[in-house]
C-alpha cells in the first residue's frame, strides 16, 4: 500500500522505528487534548446547543440565536468575557485590521513589542505606504524588537514610562521569521510588568496558530483581546471560513461595530448556514490540533535524523503549531514542499513552484492541497526562497494523514541525493 503512494520501504520503517520513541511525548499532547476537549464540552452544554443553533439566517442576520450562542461557547472555551465569532471576517489578517482601527483613533499610539508583525499587516499599519493604513488615518507606530527570542522588557518599560501609549500588540506566533514563538509564561510576564506602569495600555495579541497548544489562554494571564482565524486552529479544519476576536467586552463590542456599522455591530451579520460547521469545527479542534503537533513532532524527530536543522526540535516546549526544517539549500526546500503537495487529499496532482507572490520581496513556494482554499490546519508546508531556506510547516487534519504527507516529503527529498 506505501508503494502505491510512492513510500519506500527504508521510510516505513525509519519513521516506524521514530515513532516509538515519541509516545512519551505524543501522551502529553493527548492530556492537552482532553483539557480542551473537556472545556468545549462543557460549554456546548452549559449553553443547551441543540439543532436549533444550526439554524441559518439571511439578510441582515437579526436575531441568529446560533450565532449568539457560538460567541459565548467561543468566550467560555477561551476565558474571555465576550468574543466575536463571524464569518464576515475574511481571514486572520482582516480581523486583526478590523480590532487595530476599532481601538485606535487619529493622534493615538500603537507599540509592537514582539518586533515586526506579520508580512501581510505592513500595509496596515504603515510600515509600508498605502492610503488606507492606520498611519495614513494619523495612528503612530513604534516597534520593540524581541532579544534572544523574548520580550526585551527594560526596553518595553522605558518606553512606556515615556509615552502615551494606546495599543500593544504581541503576536505569538513566528510568521515568516527565523524567531522561535513567545510561550505563554512569557507573555503572562510582560502583561504584568506593563500593568505596573501603565492599566489602561490595550494588550492584543495576534493568537494565530497558538489554540489549544497551551493549557491556558492570553486573556487568562491578563491580556485585553485577542485574535484568530478560523482557517487555522480553532476551525478544526470544518469552519469555511472567519475568524474571532475575543476578550473584553467593551473591546469585543467596538469590533462589532467596526466591522459592520456604527449603531448596528453586532445585532446584524446573516450566518449563511455555516453555524453547524462552526460549532463542529470547534468540537474537533483539540484533536485537530493535537494531530497537527504530532505530525510537527514526527517532523522535527524525522528530519533532525536525516540531518537537517529543526525548529523547534522535536523534544522542545510548542507554543503554536509551526515546524521549521532549516533545509539550508533551494532544492531540498522545494523537493520538501513539492511531496507535501503529492500526499495532500486536494490537488495532488499539481506541482508548486516558486513564484512572485504579491506583498513579498522574495519568491514563495506553498504547498496546500486543502479542502478550504488556503486552509493551514490542514497540512500545509511553504516558505520564502532566501537563505537560510526554512520550510514553515503546519497542520494535519489527521496523525495519520500528516505522517503519510512527511513520509511522501522525505522521499522527495531521497530522490535529490
Ligand atoms: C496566519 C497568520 C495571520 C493571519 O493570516 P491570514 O492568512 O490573514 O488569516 C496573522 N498573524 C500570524 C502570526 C499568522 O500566522
Amino acid at each position: 500500500m506505501y508503494q502505491e503512494l510512492g513510500i519506500s520501504k527504508e521510510t516505513v520503517s525509519l519513521v516506524t522505528n521514530i515513532e516509538h520513541e515519541l509516545q512519551d511525548i505524543y501522551a502529553k499532547i493527548d492530556e492537552i487534548c482532553d483539557l480542551h476537549s473537556l472545556k468545549v464540552l462543557s460549554s456546548f452544554h452549559k449553553h443547551h446547543i441543540s439543532e436549533v443553533h444550526f439554524y441559518s439566517t439571511t439578510g441582515y442576520g437579526y436575531g441568529d440565536i446560533g450565532r449568539d450562542t457560538i460567541e459565548k461557547v467561543f468566550a467560555d472555551v477561551l476565558g474571555s468575557e465576550d468574543a466575536l465569532v463571524r464569518s464576515q471576517f475574511i481571514s486572520g489578517t482582516h480581523a486583526l485590521t478590523v480590532a487595530l482601527f476599532a481601538y485606535l483613533r487619529p493622534g493615538d499610539l500603537m507599540l509592537s513589542i514582539s518586533g515586526m508583525p506579520y508580512d501581510t499587516l505592513h500595509e496596515v499599519i504603515g510600515i509600508k505606504e498605502n492610503a488606507s493604513s492606520l498611519k495614513a488615518f494619523g495612528v503612530g507606530y513604534h516597534e520593540i524588537d524581541l532579544v534572544n527570542d523574548d520580550f526585551d522588557d527594560d526596553k518595553i518599560v522605558d518606553y512606556l514610562k515615556n509615552h502615551k501609549v494606546r495599543l500593544i500588540e504581541i503576536q505569538r506566533s513566528k510568521g515568516y521569521s527565523t524567531r522561535k514563538s513567545i510561550s505563554i509564561l512569557k507573555v503572562q510576564r510582560i502583561v504584568s510588568k506593563i500593568r505596573k506602569i501603565d492599566n489602561e495600555v490595550i494588550i492584543m495579541v495576534d493568537n494565530c496558530y497558538c489554540e489549544f497548544v497551551e493549557s491556558v489562554t492570553p486573556i487568562e494571564v491578563g491580556c485585553d483581546v485577542m485574535v484568530g482565524s478560523l482557517i487555522k486552529n480553532l476551525g478544526g479544519g470544518i469552519a469555511p471560513n472567519g475568524a474571532y476576536i475575543a476578550g473584553r467586552s467593551d473591546l469585543v463590542e467596538l469590533a462589532g461595530e467596526r466591522l459592520t456599522c456604527p449603531g448596528e455591530g453586532r445585532e446584524v451579520g446573516p450566518t449563511l448556514g455555516i453555524n453547524k460547521q462552526i460549532l463542529q469545527g470547534l468540537f474537533l479542534a483539540p484533536s485537530v490540533v493535537a494531530a497537527s503537533l504530532k505530525t510537527a513532532i514526527l517532523t522535527a524527530r524525522l528530519l533532525e535524523e536525516l540531518g537537517y536543522k529543526v525548529e523547534p526540535k522535536y523534544h522542545e516546549e510548542r507554543v503554536d503549531i509551526v515546524q521549521n526544517i532549516i533545509f539550508g539549500n533551494p532544492d531540498d526546500l522545494i523537493h520538501y514542499c513539492q511531496g507535501i503537495q503529492m500526499a495532500s487529499p486536494i490537488d495532488s496532482n499539481a506541482i508548486p513552484e516558486a513564484w512572485d507572490m504579491p506583498g513579498y520581496c522574495d519568491q514563495v513556494i506553498m504547498a496546500s492541497g486543502s479542502f478550504t482554499q488556503g486552509s493551514s490546519i490542514e497540512l500545509s508546508c511553504d516558505g520564502p526562497i532566501r537563505e537560510p531556506y526554512i520550510a514553515y510547516q503546519q497542520g494535519g487534519l489527521t496523525y495519520s494523514y500528516g505522517k503519510l504527507g512527511v513520509m511522501k516529503a522525505i522521499e522527495q527529498l531521497r530522490k535529490l541525493k
